[in-house]
């Protein structure tokens, strides 16, 4: 079973995978972009050339750790997967490929995820949260995030079936408990 966590920048995904960690001993936590040379060499790009290196970074931590771990049965939870890449470089590279274009680059190869957990939050309220992150231009950050999380909203509304959305402006640990209640359903049905 593959389960991912998904959202903009402060809505709170590592620190509540930190918490699911601890109530999952049992599940792989893992992350992408991941802390490989692909994943910090991403980080570090833009444009397309970005684009393709998260896609590298994807295949080689899919390749390395999701697929070994769900073909011996785990359960692999990844903070961030493939709708940060379609909900992201879909904002960032909108004048040039759409959405589609980019889900359509992951669908012949990768995996999907079982399910999604999409922690919604305000992109003005996410920012306060990570403000001490050292963002280049808070203007800029805003309406990046403005278009990356009407993605992730798009996204959540042609597939409810796969994704569920946890409202991440509430404390961190009552989001933290809707993401296991979440997590144990899904294991159970
Ligand atoms: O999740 P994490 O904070 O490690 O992500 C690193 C940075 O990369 C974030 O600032 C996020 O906005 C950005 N990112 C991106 N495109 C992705 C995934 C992450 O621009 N597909
Ligand atoms: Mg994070």
């Amino acid at each position: 079973i593959l389960i991912t966590l998904e959202g903009i920048d402060g809505a709170g995904k590592t620190t509540v995978a930190r918490m699911l960690r601890k109530r999952f001993p049992d599940f792989v936590f893992t992350r992408e972009p991941t802390d490989g040379p692909l994943g910090e060499m991403a980080r570090r790009a833009s444009g397309f050339e970005q684009l393709f290196l998260f896609m590298a970074d994807h295949a080689n931590h899919l390749r390395s750790c999701i697929l070994p771990s769900i073909n011996s049965g785990e359960v692999v939870v990844s903070d961030r997967y493939i709708d940060s890449r379609v909900a992201y470089q879909g904002a960032l590279l909108r004048r040039t490929i759409s959405m589609e274009w980019i889900y359509e680059l992951h669908r012949p190869w990768s995996l999907m995820p079982d399910l999604t957990l999409l922690f919604r939050i305000d992109p003005s309220v996410a920012l306060m949260r990570c403000k001490n992150r050292g963002a280049t231009s808070i203007f800029e950050m805003e309406a990046l995030l403005r278009d990356v999380s009407g993605n992730f909203e798009i996204l959540a509304s042609r597939e409810p079936e796969r994704f569920v959305i946890i409202n991440a402006e509430r404390e961190i640990s009552e989001v933290a408990e809707r993401a296991a209640s979440e997590i144990e359903r899904f294991i159970q049905q």
